[in-house]
């Protein structure tokens, strides 16, 4: 075996000139096994590639019987060959037999080669197969032999992705495209259903020419790479540093990142690759595979999280190595599936208005991109475990938003499945978008005003389209939460001002910042509390900070610049939060004057109740609001006791159960009373029998998704609400645990309910 560096790069001079040789992929393969068991001085040199997701297949040897090649195969953890695919790590033995997880295959002749050394055949982390030689006489390959080894492998790998190994009818199916149906299941955080053509978020990188021309050369590349990468890490570090936000957070984020990048063992084990005869991104993806099979295995979740920063130091060395050209990202075919390992809320963003769904490995349901993707009615499943391993750019992929699923590559039977399904979708949106100027009144005269939830301005064009009469819900924190720094007061004020001209002068009800639970801003240090959703969030944070809660208020009064302005409360508990809330912003509103900009013309200020406490308020309260939001999300949370965030109970309670509805009914009861108008802009007011059920009890405003108004008038058009309140009494005086049963019966089957079946 070449035991030195020179004797490695020869080897991958000659593995060079085999890549650039005519003939089929079958050819090449096969010249590869010759010329390493002839430099390795092995008896055996033998490829396996991966058929599909669990299979090997040998499909090139030197030594073993010519017949067993692509009919010899092997499940990962299946022999030794298997174990190195599954734990992705080498296995180096002079007693093959009897190491733990030998298997024999008889067709390969293998049982005359005592000693082994295989590694793994992989490119940033995916195993693409196995590389194995063997001798006869019981010998141990030292650590420099298995190192050559594990190179070769890395050139093989590159070769792979860059299809030299396609092209015969054998390997077809086993080298380069990643094919055949997938199915992979995530969860889900914006429902819907969606097809298209993968979009690959950050391509992976295709290097034709995986060996170093010149070891001095790259050297030098990896030298000015890194020198830019430790320029960036400088520059975060110190705008963390200094732009004046209470960031220590983010703050230990960069100054991690900034260690890694002037890390000694990374950069020796990075020359060391090179070294060896690799090109620098090479030596980059080697060691980042390495760092990667680490991660894997790791436990500890601090440590993850550091490997993690590590691979994406490495990916950011590649694209300074490729520089700007490479890095430049593909144009984004209409309608097309995003997938990637995880995605920013403003990257997102600048996507989102040419993809029809969003697919992560990582992510969570309260990351911001998922907050983003529900805000723009983009279904999106996170989670979603290997998904960019499996996919190539511009396959076909089915977005079931809806179950978390996605299908790649999906067969015909499941795709025609799809088709009928969105054709159906595709007729229902068509008949909805007849309703567009139709008012929701009820067959018994009820009047329902339907408005949208809003919180980015890339949302607010679907006003028009979609029928709302304004937006019951606007949440002002996604602004702040896709920014990395504070946006300061102009910036408010001209985004406030621009969201009230996207209106066109009907009703825009402005949240004031509701940051803290699952709302959180890059900028502001989060506080480790243990119970963030009854901590210190909502309007608790604006009362304690008053600065940034009367920054906000100014924006919004200059932004109105004389218009009609509402304003709402998050998370009242107290009638006392209410009112200091609203004296600090009728004194901005004076002061404002004072100073000569325009008061609004006019000014409405209300609350949002979602703390069940509020509902037992005096009646003073009902009396000063202009108007009562319920919000259902987080009323729903507090009422049954049941973290919204945590997937295990957030499902659990049905906002039909007849004691919620007596609760909401009573909110209706008081506010009624004072003669205070009332809707209702929880999530649940977006499903149409939810807000038939919200209807029935005196809910005459609901704010809900954009894309649900259309089935939500539907269903109000078509019903009697005295026929709704009649089911939710047969619920309740049958003691069922929700009324949705009665409910839905009525919706769907008939436009009568008998009150006798369930
Ligand atoms: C709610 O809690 O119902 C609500 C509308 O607010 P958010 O979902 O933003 O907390
Ligand atoms: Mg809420």
């Amino acid at each position: 075996m070449p035991t030195t560096k020179g004797g490695s790069r020869a080897l991958l001079r000659a593995l060079r000139t085999v890549m650039a040789s005519a003939g089929d992929g079958q050819q090449r393969l096969d010249k590869v096994v010759r010329l390493v068991a002839s430099n390795m001085v092995a008896e055996v040199c033998s490829i396996y590639l991966k058929r599909d997701e669990s299979t090997l297949e040998l499909c090139a040897t030197e030594g073993l019987h010519p017949d067993s090649v692509h009919t010899s195969r092997l499940k990962f953890g299946q022999g030794l060959v298997g174990l190195i695919a599954e734990r992705a790590a080498p296995i180096v033995t002079d007693d093959a037999e009897n190491t733990p997880g030998f298997r024999y295959l008889p067709e390969t002749g293998e049982e005359r080669y005592r000693s082994f050394a295989g590694v793994p055949v992989q490119r940033v982390g995916e195993v693409m197969g196995v590389i194995v030689v063997q001798n006869a006489v019981a010998r141990v390959y030292d650590e420099d032999e298995v190192e050559a080894l594990e190179t070769v492998a890395m050139v093989i790998a590159e070769m792979a992705e860059a299809g030299a190994f396609l092209g015969s009818a054998g390997l077809a199916a086993v080298a380069g495209r990643r094919q055949g149906p997938v199915r992979l299941k995530g969860k889900s955080v914006a429902e819907g259903i969606a097809q298209g053509p993968v979009y690959l978020h950050e391509p992976r990188l295709v290097v034709f020419d995986p060996i170093a021309e010149d070891i001095e050369t790259e050297r030098a590349r990896l030298s000015g790479a890194m020198t830019a990468l430790r320029g960036d890490a400088d520059r975060l570090f110190a705008h963390s540093d200094s732009n004046g936000t209470d960031s220590g957070e983010q703050r230990d984020i960069f100054e991690a990142y900034r260690m890694f990048a002037y890390d000694k063992g990374w950069q020796r084990r990075l020359h060391e690759a090179i070294d060896s005869g690799l090109s620098a991104e090479v030596a980059v993806e080697k060691v980042q595979s390495e760092a990667r099979a680490r991660m894997e295995r790791a436990t500890d979740p601090y440590l993850r999280e550091r490997l993690h920063d590590l691979d994406d130091l490495a990916n950011q060395l590649l694209r300074h190595l490729v520089g700007p050209e490479a890095g430049t990202a593909p144009e984004i075919p209409e309608g097309a599936v995003l997938v990637a390992r995880n995605i920013g809320p403003g990257a997102l963003m600048d996507h989102a208005s040419r993809v029809s769904a969003v697919v992560l490995e990582e992510g969570s349901l309260s990351s911001h991109a998922a907050i983003v993707a529900r805000a723009l009615d983009l279904p999106m499943i996170v989670q979603a475990a290997r998904v960019v391993r499996d996919v190539n750019a511009g396959d076909h992929v089915i977005v079931d938003g809806t179950e978390g699923h996605v299908h790649l590559r999906p067969e015909a039977v499941l795709q025609d499945h799809f088709n009928q399904k969105m054709v159906l979708a595709d007729k229902a949106r068509e008949a909805y978008r007849a309703l567009i100027d139709k008012p929701a009144i009820t067959r018994d005269g009820t009047r329902i005003a339907l408005k949208m939830n809003a919180g980015v301005l890339a949302d607010l064009p679907t006003l028009a389209e979609s029928g709302a009469e304004g937006v019951g819900l606007y949440r002002t924190e996604l602004q702040f939460m896709i920014r990395q720094s504070m946006p300061r007061r102009e910036a408010q004020a001209a985004l406030y001002s621009r969201v009230l001209d996207a209106a066109n002068g009907k009703e825009v009800i402005f949240r004031t910042l509701d940051i803290g639970s699952d709302k959180v801003l890059p900028y502001v240090r989060r506080e480790a509390e243990a119970n963030p959703a009854l901590g210190w969030r909502a309007v608790r944070v604006g009362l304690d900070r008053p600065h940034l809660f009367r920054m906000q208020i100014q924006s919004l009064i200059r932004g109105a610049n004389g218009r009609a302005l509402s304003v709402m409360f998050p998370m009242i508990s107290d009638a006392a939060e209410f009112y200091t809330a609203r004296d600090m912003l009728l004194k901005e509103r004076d002061r404002l004057a004072a100073m000569g900009y325009a008061a609004p013309s006019d000014l409405k200020i209300g609350l949002m109740l979602e703390v069940p406490s509020l509902a037992f308020a005096p009646d003073a309260l009902f009396e000063t609001s202009d108007f009562v939001s319920v919000g259902g999300n987080d009323l729903m949370q507090f009422f049954f006791a049941a973290d919204r965030e945590n997937e295990r109970v957030s499902q659990r309670y049905d906002m039909l159960n007849p004691s919620f509805l007596d609760f909401l009914a009573e909110v209706a009861r008081r506010c009624q009373r004072a003669g205070t108008r009332l809707s209702f802009c929880g999530e649940a007011a977006g499903r149409p029998v939810e807000a038939v059920a919200l209807a029935a009890l005196g809910f005459h405003e609901l704010s809900l998704r954009s894309a649900s108004i259309g089935p939500v008038k539907q269903a109000l058009l078509d019903i009697d609400l005295k026929k709704a309140r009649e089911a939710i009494e047969f619920a309740k005086s049958e003691g069922l645990s929700s009324a949705r049963d009665a409910l839905t019966k009525l919706i769907h089957n008939s436009h009568d309910f008998d009150g006798r079946t369930p």
